[in-house]
């Protein structure tokens, strides 16, 4: 399968058994998101137990992102659910209070982070039940008061925005540190940290890894973080376009540009991009998706995100595979008009840039079968993946957990790993290894790429074009010598 951009697929009761992650695997889906807005401790090390097992039967590699839920700003309880009226007034009170009606035009509710009534302001938004209730603070106070502006039923426990509120605070709950802590012993390999508000938020939660390597994706899903984007994405090793949050935070209309300049940046700072939420939800109940759902899912592709992410879809839909199927075809088809090989569109970050921009543009230019990059820390094959090369990005690494870190990186293709320090063996294992996969065309060319001394970072300094013979020399070179 040729395929560059990658599927995030959530796994949940629809797709959390064996047999059913190695059909999503063998769909299409590059990685697999835990979302710890639901279930517990135990729920997801089975679920993880079950990737790991499906990884193995299938000899294959791909990621596991743990998605820590974050602040989640809810009201209380209600008696019964509230059917609001333009015109009616909700008060929000600072303690724990059982919601009820007062009287015929006046509702009043508690919220779970009591502390952010203090940062409204008169004539600020108050959103509600996923952004379908708007509200405009008229008072505030010891209680805010907020004036309803469209008809809608609330419910217990629904989801509460403040899209013009700076409210600054601790996005790592304590539930997310016990979350993040299971992560670390489970060795997942990204983190996506919800509700990011500023840089401060990744740091803080960069310190909760301690010194485990995992990767720190920030959810951009509020209207701040959209603001201070620049010094995120500098503390952050990729960002998550989250258009479901989003998309109340911001108006409606800006959740487009956002995703297309998010994407951009990501790109140019050399740095993986989800973009995910509703890219085929009708799928969840429907076997077809909806032409818009189609365009959404190609244009987020030609927009060069580097992943698409399935939520509902695949974690408690009807057809999880289908789905996966469904994403993977649109994909493919789209990449046949891809605008590759952007080494126009970027200024050489350093030395380092000047020697992937060269392997790629050779590669494309002799048509290469595929680029073996063998690389250490995993830098030289994700600056490669920048410019966007036709040919595939064939990975090797020396460890495990960096090739796990490539999963989400667009045109990287990730193979195994080569434990040698002789560059003769470096090539003929890594071609030994494509051969025993079936992934190799012996007629070549291939363009490969190492660093030697073999470990020093940065490295890659070697490039070598594989021809038919040679291919053929270093098959049947004698392993032991
Ligand atoms: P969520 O994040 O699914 O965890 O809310 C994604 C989004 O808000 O789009
Ligand atoms: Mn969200």
């Amino acid at each position: 399968m040729t395929k560059r951009t990658k599927i995030l697929a959530t796994v949940g009761p629809a797709s959390d058994s064996i047999e059913m992650i190695e059909g999503l695997i063998k769909a299409g889906a590059n990685m697999f998101r835990l979302n710890f807005s639901h279930g517990d401790h135990e729920y997801h090390s089975q679920t993880l137990k079950n990737i790991r097992t499906a990884m193995k039967n299938l000899n294959t590699t791909v990621g596991i992102l743990q998605d820590i839920s974050g602040p989640k700003v809810r009201i209380g309880d209600i008696k019964e659910p509230f059917e609001l009226h333009r015109g009616d007034v909700i008060t929000f009170l600072k303690e724990d209070i059982l919601g009820y009606k007062e009287s015929n035009k006046s509702y009043v509710v508690s919220i779970n982070y009591p502390e952010l009534l203090d940062k409204v302001k008169e004539g600020e938004y108050i959103y509600l039940y996923d952004g379908t209730i708007r509200a405009k603070v008229i008072e505030t106070g010891i209680e805010i008061k907020a004036k309803v502006e469209n008809h809608g039923i609330l419910n217990s426990r629904k989801g509460v925005n403040f899209p013009n509120t700076i409210i600054d605070i601790d996005v790592i709950t304590k539930k997310d540190e016990k979350d993040i802590k299971w992560g670390v012993e489970n060795k997942v390999d990204y983190f996506a940290i919800s509700f990011v508000q500023n840089k401060k938020d990744m740091q803080n939660a960069r310190k909760l890894l301690g010194d485990y390597k995992g990767k720190l994706i920030a959810k951009i899903e509020k209207f701040d973080a959209v603001e201070n984007i620049d010094e995120i994405l500098e503390v952050s090793d990729g960002l998550m376009v989250a258009r479901g949050d989003l998309g109340i935070e911001v108006p409606y209309y800006e959740v487009p540009t956002i995703q297309k300049s998010l994407i951009k940046k990501a790109n140019m700072a050399c740095k993986p991009v989800i973009t995910a939420t509703q890219m085929l939800l009708s799928m969840t109940q429907n076997e077809r998706a909806t032409r818009a759902e189609i365009s959404d899912v190609a244009n987020a592709v030609l927009d060069g995100t580097d992943v698409v992410m399935l939520s509902e879809e695949s974690a408690v839909g009807e057809d999880p595979i289908n789905v996966v199927d469904t994403m993977s075809n649109i994909i493919q088809k789209t990449e046949e008009i891809y605008n590759f090989a952007k080494h126009e569109k970027f200024e050489y970050l350093d030395q380092f840039d000047v020697i992937q921009s060269t392997v790629t543009k050779l590669a494309d230019d002799i048509n290469a079968k595929g680029i073996l990059a063998l690389t250490s820390s995993g830098q030289s094959a994700i600056r490669m993946s920048r410019y966007r090369p036709h040919t595939k990005i064939l990975t090797f690494t020396h460890k495990k957990k960096v090739l796990n870190s490539l999963t989400a990186v667009w045109g990287i293709y990730p193979i195994g790993t080569i434990k040698e320090s002789q560059t003769t063996k470096m090539f003929q294992k890594m071609l030994k290894e494509l051969d025993a996969r079936d992934m190799l065309d012996k007629e070549g060319p291939y363009v490969a790429t190492i660093g030697y001394p073999v470990g020093m970072p940065g490295s890659t300094n070697t490039i070598k074009i594989l021809t038919k013979n040679e291919i053929e020399y270093y098959l049947n070179l004698d392993t032991k010598k």
